[in-house]
């Protein structure tokens, strides 16, 4: 029997084929991957996982693919870094960075995301991709693209970071750049999408793609010892990213290669585009979409389509909600790079941020096992901290320059 059963309605159940579809006919309501578990119960084991490939693809027993992975192989099986800098400064004793800043090959999460909906777009048949994209999403799909030889168009709103752009134009997809908010570009591709028979990844290939992300929460348990954490802190765009590191959390459980979770799933967004942490903080189930105005631009979707559903994953875990402002998020950037040498983009920035929020706040305690996902690249997003760096000591090509500059006496000794 296969391992994928169908796709079914998240809101009303009625199930549908495999395709590459995404919205119920009945009621409008998102479609996503439902699985034999009881098929794949009988083949999966901690052992098997532990002897795959060093790539997220040692867990493609639960991910929606019917044959092996064709694009993006290398993707996936980051770090842990076990952050002890950065935990004793904000009186942590056990916090955990998973750092997919060296995902491979785009330097995002969305690496994850991307192989698995292009390996299922090959399966489907298609031989162009697209996407409407943050920017991340673009660098990978473009990136994969190249690699596995498909028609690409990549959908980009026109303030992007130069970075960014060059990330795209450099593997020589389509590159459109819209006019207008990620909002505008996600609407337009919708009916590109339907006019055109290509696999948008994140619009008719999305319940295929949004799966990927489970390998974030996999990888966590795995590399934990087979333990869950106590709090995961995640960023959010459309919300997706968190709904399935909650759900690939719940499978670990109910397939018995974890023995208990008892994570607390909490979401973080920049003040300047919160729709879904201002909606947990007014204690609603719903969001209200607004117009983006901050520099974490991997992060600004104005009107996140799981929105809801990252409410009710945060909900059902027990976790929180909390957003910071542009300064807080160049401070995050700055004290993750200076604690734990690592280079994160603004969406890191924002995570670091609301991590150290919760911490004062006392919803993550000393003692409580912590994974802070960062998921983007700094050098993706120079723009960002630029002007809040300094500059390099300029000297003579002198040791007299040198040392004169650093105060240093004749026998060595003193600093800047
Ligand atoms: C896309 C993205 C996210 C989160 O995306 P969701 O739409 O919430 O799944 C987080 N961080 C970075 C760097 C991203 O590019």
């Amino acid at each position: 029997m296969a391992k994928m059963k169908a796709l079914v309605c998240r809101e009303c159940g009625k199930e549908y084929p495999t395709k590459a579809i995404h919205v119920c006919e009945l009621c409008f309501g998102p479609l996503e991957v439902k699985y034999n578990y009881d098929e794949i119960k009988k083949g999966i084991s901690r052992h098997k996982i532990e002897s795959g490939p060093h790539s997220m693809w040692r867990y493609i027993d639960l991910l929606p693919v019917e044959g092996a992975a064709t694009v993006g192989p290398h993707a996936g099986f980051t770090p842990m870094v076990r952050a002890h800098n950065l935990g004793a400064y904000l009186g942590l004793n056990e916090l955990y960075i998973k750092n997919d800043t060296v995902n491979h090959p785009t330097l995002s999460f969305k690496d994850r995301v991307v192989a698995v909906a292009l390996t299922r777009a090959r399966e489907l048949g298609f031989g162009t991709v697209a996407c409407a994209s943050t920017g991340n999403l673009a660098n990978s799909v473009a990136a994969h693209a190249a690699a596995a030889g498909l028609q690409c168009y990549v959908f980009i709103p026109g303030d992007l970071e130069a970075a960014k752009v060059l990330g795209n134009l450099i593997y020589r997809p389509n590159v459109v750049e819209v006019e207008g908010n990620y909002d505008d570009v996600n609407r337009l591709c919708s009916e590109i999408a339907a006019e055109h028979g290509w696999a948008f990844v994140n619009i008719n290939i999305r319940p295929y793609y949004a799966e990927g992300s489970k390998t974030l929460a996999f990888e966590t348990v795995e590399q934990l010892g087979w333990r869950a954490p106590d709090h995961a802190v995640v960023p959010m765009a459309s919300g997706s990213l968190l709904t399935k590191i909650w759900k690939g959390l719940n499978e670990m459980l109910m397939l018995g290669l974890v023995e208990e979770v008892r994570t607390k799933v909490n979401g973080a967004q920049a003040e300047g585009c919160s729709p879904i942490a201002t909606a947990y903080r007014e204690g609603r189930d719903f969001f209200k979409p607004v117009k983006p105005k901050t520099i974490a631009k991997s992060l600004a979707i104005g009107n996140p389509a799981d929105g809801y559903y990252a409410l009710k994953a945060t909900a059902e875990s027990g976790g929180a909600m909390d957003m910071v402002s542009d300064e807080e998020v160049v401070e995050g950037i700055k004290l993750l790079a200076q604690t734990e040498g690592i280079f994160a983009e603004t969406a890191g920035g924002v995570t670091v941020g609301v991590l150290r929020k919760l911490v004062k706040q006392g919803i993550i305690k000393r003692s409580d096992l912590t994974v802070a996902y960062i998921t983007g690249n700094g050098l993706k997003t120079q723009e960002a901290v630029i002007d809040a760096v300094g500059r390099p000591v300029r000297i003579q090509p002198s040791l007299v320059s040198f040392e004169r500059t650093f105060k240093m006496g004749k026998n060595g000794g003193g600093a800047a």
